[in-house]
């Protein structure tokens, strides 16, 4: 079976200042992956970087066996919440129905067949009920579920999400983190930006944590261990001890 990513000496900067230096990654199918890393780190640049959002200075990178262009189809890329504009008009079903656009061809309108799909996807979610509201309306974990709903909507083999936990409730987290694994058990690939190291245990196979570059890769046993958390958190550390807490 071929590797879901795999990550060669890539770079990529902005505006000639690194982001993230570097980075090897091979990630085997069927696995839920967490990145964690302080703020800055990298972490949304690398996942950017994974679908093309940002080019890569140097490196490679392949998904699926092959290139980014001809897997496009196959990833679904739930964004970090911050980035979209939630007074947007958009209603849920139209947001998860976007989900199927991927597979719909060009100039081609979703049909009974598309809405049907995108409200078993909202069923997924337990968001059905909300399917004629605006998205604007909804809370943050509402909003993420429905995201989510987009993202199976797209029948993808591969999911990146960046931070689908900050500032929701926890049934929508537990709500979410068990489709995850569900995920996982058909044989997809999981993506995960995480913010928390708490869950990181029970939410994650393996774990990359960044800080510009790779600090540690492996199974959350092995990386969530002080001395090497510690060397992705130094200059928080050293924040918390300037103001006394540390
Ligand atoms: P993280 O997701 O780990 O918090 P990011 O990938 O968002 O980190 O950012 C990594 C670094 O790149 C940060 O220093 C950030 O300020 C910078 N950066 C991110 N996006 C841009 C951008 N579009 N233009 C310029 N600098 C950016
Ligand atoms: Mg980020």
């Amino acid at each position: 079976m071929v590797s879901a990513l795999v990550l060669k000496n890539v770079h990529v900067s902005y505006h000639g200042k690194p982001a993230i230096q570097e980075i090897d990654l091979r990630v085997e199918q069927g696995n839920i992956l967490g990145i964690i890393g302080p703020n800055g780190a990298g972490k949304s640049t690398l996942l950017k970087a994974l679908l093309n959002l940002v080019p890569i200075d140097k490196g490679s990178i392949e998904i699926l066996g092959s290139t980014l262009k001809e897997n496009r189809k196959k990833i679904a890329y739930v964004p970090q919440r911050s980035e979209f504009d939630w007074d947007f008009p958009i209603h849920v079903l139209d947001t998860v129905l976007i989900g199927t656009y991927p597979n719909l061809g060009l100039f081609k309108r979703p049909k009974k067949k598309e809405k049907d799909w995108a409200y078993a996807c909202l069923e997924q979610v337990g968001m059905e009920k909300f399917a004629d509201r605006q998205i604007g309306e909804l809370s943050g974990g509402q909003q993420q579920r429905v995201f989510l709903a987009r993202a199976l909507a797209q029948n993808a083999d591969l999911f990146f999400l960046d931070e689908p936990f900050v500032g929701i409730d926890v049934s929508s987290e537990e709500t979410i983190i068990h489709l995850l694994k569900e995920l996982k058990d058909h044989g997809k690939t999981v993506v995960v930006i995480h913010h928390d190291l708490s869950k990181a245990n029970d939410y994650f196979d393996q774990l990359l944590l960044l800080n510009k570059q790779v600090i540690h890769f492996g199974n959350p046993q092995e990386v969530l261990r002080p001395e090497i958390i510690l060397k992705a958190y130094e200059r928080e550390l050293a924040f918390l001890h300037e103001v006394g807490v540390g």
